[in-house]
């Protein structure tokens, strides 16, 4: 499981999602970034940044 915290980014914000796969929660957080801090374009360096800040959750924690 993958996670992703908006705040980790954008200060403030405490919106976050999970999926399965990586590329889920960029498209994910691609869509928020979009509607919901105005970033009509997406660049690949803020692609990068949200990879940067994916983390994974077991869900089987300990
Ligand atoms: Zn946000």
């Amino acid at each position: 499981m993958k996670t992703f915290e908006c705040g980790s980014l954008v200060p403030g914000c405490d919106w976050h999602t999970r999926a399965e796969e990586e590329a889920e929660v960029v498209r994910r957080a691609v869509d928020h970034l979009r509607v919901t801090h105005g970033e009509e374009v997406v660049r690949p360096a803020m692609v990068d940044q949200i990879k940067s800040r994916i983390r994974d959750k077991q869900m089987d924690a300990r």
